[in-house]
């Protein structure tokens, strides 16, 4: 496969294409990000690195931080301990929708909806000594890369704009399925929603759901292989708020999205992509970065299905 003359005619692709998007603004620091930015990095098993664009530049992980958390604590918890607290069906409504969870007396949809991360991060709160420190090692060791961390100002910025989030984790508590005090399971949740990662970054770090739970150069394994199956089954399912079904039909990938425009998807024993692109469609997801990852899909002829 020449994934190089694939990645380089989607740049030519990408940029006689309209986009109709729009920039994420309910947190007021990510609406000051250049709208023009695109970068995509594709990780093969076989044979490396492809990029363009600005793949290595880092910007605000979001709601990709949800895998992360979930993987670690699927590292430290009982999957049946965890999976009654929060379910594993597609919402089919808004990342933080506050209906569906008073009808389903507290239990979220899904671990990749707002309400189901915060249940993983309360989790993760009660199972681990230092949360932030141990979240962000998790993801360094990973992505093999020891700088990775958070954007201070998009942290405070969430901070200040977060009642949404607030009332998902009081309307869970009411339910008794928070257990740690509110504003230190928010404060945890905002924190991972803060990680800068690069493409590349990304794609490196996606690597054990590509992999059976292994790193790629070391071999080392994260978690195991019956894990991972299950992780990349959420993804594929609920990865992209309401809209699983629509980038199941155009691209046909597990993966991850997040206001912060980045989506990483995941071709299991074959490779990891991830795109950047910030204005978002009506869905929340990156309008380009579909674009590029339903064409990776089609012109490679490869996907899950
Ligand atoms: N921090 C964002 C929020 O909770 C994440 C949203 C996302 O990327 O889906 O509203």
């Amino acid at each position: 496969m020449n994934y190089k003359e694939i990645l380089e005619q989607i740049q030519t692709e990408i940029h006689t294409q309209v986009n109709t998007g729009k920039v994420a603004t309910y947190i007021p620091e990510l609406a000051k990000i250049d709208a023009e930015k695109f970068g995509m990095n594709l990780y093969c098993i076989n044979s490396g690195h492809y990029q363009f664009g600005d793949y290595s530049e880092r910007f605000s992980i979001q709601s990709i931080s949800k895998v992360f958390g979930l993987t670690l604590a699927m590292c430290i918890v009982e999957d049946n301990e965890l999976f009654k607290r929060v379910d594993v069906e597609p919402s089919g409504d808004p990342f933080n929708s506050l209906v569906q969870l008073e009808y389903e007396n507290g239990i979220p949809r899904n671990p990749f909806i707002n309400a189901g991360a915060l249940v993983v991060s309360d989790i993760l709160i009660s199972a681990l000594d230092k949360p932030k420190q141990e979240f962000l090692d998790f993801i360094r060791e990973i992505a093999d890369e020891p700088t990775i961390d958070i954007n201070p100002s998009v942290f405070e910025s969430e901070k200040k704009f977060s009642h949404r989030n607030a009332a998902l984790l009081n309307l869970m508590k009411s339910f008794g399925n928070i257990n740690n005090p509110i504003e230190e399971v928010l404060d945890f949740y905002i924190f991972q929603c803060a990680v800068e990662m690069s493409c590349k970054e990304l794609s490196t770090a996606f690597m054990i759901y590509a992999n059976q739970g292994k790193k790629l150069i070391t071999e080392k394994e994260i978690l195991p292989s019956n894990k991972i199956k299950r992780i990349n089954a959420i993804m594929q399912t609920c990865g992209f708020y309401d809209e699983a079904g629509e980038f199941t039909f155009r691209v046909g990938l597990p993966g991850k999205s997040g206001v912060g425009g980045g989506i990483t998807a995941v071709h299991p024993g074959q490779y990891t992509v991830t795109v950047w692109s910030p204005p978002l469609n009506p869905k929340g997801n990156s309008e380009l970065g579909m674009y590029a990852l339903e064409r990776l899909t089609t012109l490679t002829g490869l996907s899950i299905f």
